[in-house]
């Protein structure tokens, strides 16, 4: 028989793990600060529970899904830390490895088996194959309930230190949101001539596709520590160009607060000397310095 899931913390991400679980056949017991939002989950099969204790207490596997840590460890209260003894809570509530870390600490002088978790899927991906979530804590506490986990989307285990899915969880929206700025912009460029953004989305969609291989072409030139070396595109002549994205915005009447810090750190690469390597060289302006020897 499929394992029961208690899910605690039903805003949008939350109704979704818990309808992907009553999909799969899942006993799912729910619990939410505020109890309107369990009244549909209930109508589709999800059992109630009177306070989050009671929640925790319905099965082995608990799965949190609130705001952020601060949310999360006001739920955690003396009786529900008490009803945890002994059972696994998977934490999937955003947050950084710091707070991953010390929920971690926490767990383990309480007697809960604890996992730490990030998800990469929006509420319509979750169970679907586009959705991956990422977990870090004991191998074996991952392995015990990797299946029922599994329901969710694909698991990706990213070793014991419960620090490690927040760190890398967090890397992904790096990326994201670096990108979900650059989308804005372009699209506020475009809308200062009245192109609708509608019309331009296919192109920037195809663009923005093709130049996703700069994540391996990137990777590869940092690997290799060798920022200088058979350059197609160097630093100075994109340096060159940026300033014209940022000079064509000013002229267009758009806020070009966002592309500031971006040239400013090309222009301190170039001054650096490295106007004929490549871009993936600014890398080493925002690394954390590597100590000597
Ligand atoms: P929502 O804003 O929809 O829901 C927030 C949830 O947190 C609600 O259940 C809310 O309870 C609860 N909450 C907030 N503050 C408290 C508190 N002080 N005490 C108890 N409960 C509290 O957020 P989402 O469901 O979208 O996101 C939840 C987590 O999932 C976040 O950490 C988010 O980063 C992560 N996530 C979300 C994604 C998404 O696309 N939505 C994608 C990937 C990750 P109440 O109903 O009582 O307010």
């Amino acid at each position: 028989p499929a394992t029961p899931v208690t899910i605690i913390g039903l805003g949008a991400m939350g109704t979704a793990l818990a309808d992907a679980f009553l999909a799969a056949g899942h006993p799912t017991t729910v619990w939410n600060r505020s109890p309107g939002r369990v009244e549909a989950l209930v109508a589709r099969g999800a059992r109630r529970a009177n306070s989050a204790a009671d929640a925790v207490a319905a099965g082995p596997l608990v799965i949190a899904c609130v705001l952020d840590y601060p949310a999360l460890h006001e739920i955690l209260d003396a009786s529900v830390t008490e009803a945890l003894r002994g059972r696994t809570l998977v934490n999937l509530t955003n947050g950084i490895p710091g707070q991953a870390r010390a929920t971690a600490d926490w767990a383990r002088e309480h007697g809960i088996e604890y996992l730490d978790g990030g998800i990469m899927a929006i509420p319509p991906t979750v169970a679907t194959p586009g959705a991956f979530f990422l977990y870090s804590g004991p191998d074996e506490v991952l392995d015990a309930h990797r299946a029922t986990l599994e329901v969710l989307g694909e698991v990706h285990h990213l070793g014991t230190d419960p620090g490690l899915a927040a760190l890398q969880d967090l890397a992904l929206l790096t990326g994201m949101y670096g990108m979900f700025a650059g989308i804005l912009q372009a699209f506020a460029l475009v809308d200062s001539e009245g192109i609708p953004t509608k019309s331009f989305a296919p192109m920037l969609r195809r663009w923005l596709t093709d130049m996703a291989i700069s994540v391996d072409l990137f990777a590869q030139r940092i690997d290799a520590d060798d920022h200088d070396t058979g350059v197609m595109n160097t630093l100075a002549m994109q340096t060159t160009g940026v300033a014209n994205l940022a000079q064509a915005g000013r002229e267009q009447g758009v806020d070009v607060e966002l592309l500031a810090p971006l040239y400013a750190l090309m222009q301190r690469r170039v001054a650096d000397g490295h106007g004929q390597g490549d871009v993936a060289g600014l890398f080493e302006l925002i690394r954390r310095p590597r100590v000597a020897g």
